[in-house]
């Protein structure tokens, strides 16, 4: 064959392989470019995993209507406009790439307003051909709803998994993304059922809770780096030593608000944990490094998940400081003397003698694995591990929701619970130091002096 100069729809189609592998690629970079546009609150729903359809509505800035049509053009961008922008970009897209190979791949339509006009427009497009663009009305923001994803493409629809697989990534993008941006609300609902939705109340811990659970969100120490030292702002949060994973996925990196893969990055959290994790366990945290935009080159990677330091040992100092210092002053020191067995009196909890409170298998979605015993005083010796009394014992309960992080609201047969957590937490730290100790098992240590 003769060499020749590919069609444009070839050509797109083939870019679009780079910028669109899955729904949740299209669900990315869509999430993305609301971010971009100032947007406050950001809903995505999918159908059948997002093969058949997904929707990203925002409250963003929108596009005015003469570049409706020009955002759907390849290269065609509102983020960048000479080679050197390309060494400060402070925005999540740059390449204006992604809503052109979105729509040479799918059926895309775009629903759009800026505030000061005073009507919207609408296009449609079908393998990235505009077949309709009208008025439409819809308040500031826009609207981009994608059907029918490699319709035109068989060949990468034959790769696509099962809806539930694709979920699962689509997830794992929106919960990165309400991670890296607390202030926004996120939500996410497939085929009709919310299944993710985080506050927009700017607090990284709330995000954590509604993606790992209340224990684990809750267990998470902050990390917040010393600005005295470095220009490179690290923040987010680490499991404490106690808690631990057998692979290091767990470990998420953003570098200027962007998700990345960083094995060195993600080594210099490990390495804070020198010692303090039993070998072959990995730390699970959420670090934000922010660094002025031009001490990084975010152009290095098709899919914009890797990124270059210009000085990276610099970076791996600052993440790995940042971590070891909120280690070593925020994690428990082993106790020296016994522990008294009294519970201190402004405890909500009185500790009766036989009460027992006990936690069932391990981290998770912990409260829903929680369950209450409760004996009668004094039937017990504390040393006999004598038999539950049944009619004592609180049923399983179901857990229905939580009141302002502080309490969990659950249901049982006889009625409904409410559970003061933090105390409810402590009560299970002293019984299982009670328990430990009755065994004889408690960690100390000599001290020097
Ligand atoms: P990029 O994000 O790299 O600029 P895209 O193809 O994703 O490229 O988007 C092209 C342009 O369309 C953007 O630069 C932006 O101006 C506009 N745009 C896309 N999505 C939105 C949105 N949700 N709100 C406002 N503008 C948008
Ligand atoms: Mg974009």
């Amino acid at each position: 064959m003769a060499i020749r100069v590919l069609s444009d729809k070839v050509a797109s189609q083939i870019a679009a392989g780079e910028v669109v592998e899955r729904p949740a690629s299209v669900v990315k970079e869509l999430v993305e470019n609301s971010i971009d546009a100032g947007a406050t609150s950001v809903q995505v729903e999918t159908r059948e995993g997002g093969k058949r359809y997904i929707r990203v509505v925002d409250d963003g800035r929108g596009v005015p209507a003469t570049e409706v049509e020009l955002a759907f053009r390849r290269h065609s961008t509102s983020k960048l406009s000479t080679a050197d922008d390309l060494d400060r970009i402070a925005t999540l897209g740059f390449r204006g790439e992604a809503l052109a190979s979105i729509a040479s791949v799918s059926r895309v339509t775009f629903v759009t307003r800026v505030a000061d006009e005073p009507v919207g427009t609408l296009l449609r497009l079908e393998g990235g051909k505009v077949v309709a663009q009208q008025e439409s009305g819809r308040p500031p923001g826009t609207a981009v709803t994608i059907e029918d994803l490699f319709f035109n493409v068989p060949a990468r629809r034959k790769f696509l998994r099962t809806d539930r697989t694709e979920r699962g990534h689509i997830g794992g993008w929106l919960t990165r993304y309400a991670m890296a941006y607390p202030e926004l609300r996120f939500t996410l609902s497939h085929d009709e059922r919310i299944v993710f939705q985080s506050a927009g109340n700017g607090q990284l811990r709330d995000v954590l809770v509604a993606v790992y659970g209340l224990e684990l969100g809750a267990a998470f120490l902050e990390v917040v780096s010393d600005e005295r030292e470095t220009s490179i702002h690290v923040a987010g949060f680490v499991s404490p030593p106690a808690l631990h994973r057998a692979n290091r996925s767990y470990i998420t990196l953003f570098v200027n608000g962007r998700w990345v893969r960083d094995t060195r990055l993600t080594y210099a959290v490990i390495q804070a944990y020198h010692t303090l994790l039993p070998t072959g366990r990995y730390p699970l945290g959420v670090v934000m490094v922010r660094l002025p935009p031009e001490e990084v080159d975010v152009n290095v990677h098709p899919a914009k998940a890797e990124v270059r330091f210009r000085d990276g040992d610099a970076a791996f100092r600052a993440v790995q400081k940042a971590v070891r210092r909120v280690l070593v002053e925020r994690s428990p020191v082993p106790l020296a003397s016994r522990p008294s067995t009294s519970w201190p009196a402004a405890a909500p909890f009185r500790p009766g003698r036989g009460e027992r409170f006990e936690r069932l298998a391990g981290l998770g979605p912990a409260v829903e694995q929680m369950r209450f015993e409760a004996r009668p005083a004094d039937t017990t010796r504390p040393d006999e591990a004598a038999p539950v009394v049944s009619s004592d014992r609180l049923p399983p309960l179901r857990v229905v929701g939580q009141v302002g992080t502080t309490y969990v609201v659950a249901e049982g047969p006889g009625g409904m619970y409410l559970i003061d957590q933090h105390a409810a937490h402590e009560r299970i730290l002293f019984e299982r130091l009670l328990a430990e100790r009755e065994r004889a098992a408690v960690a100390s240590q000599t001290m020097l002096e």
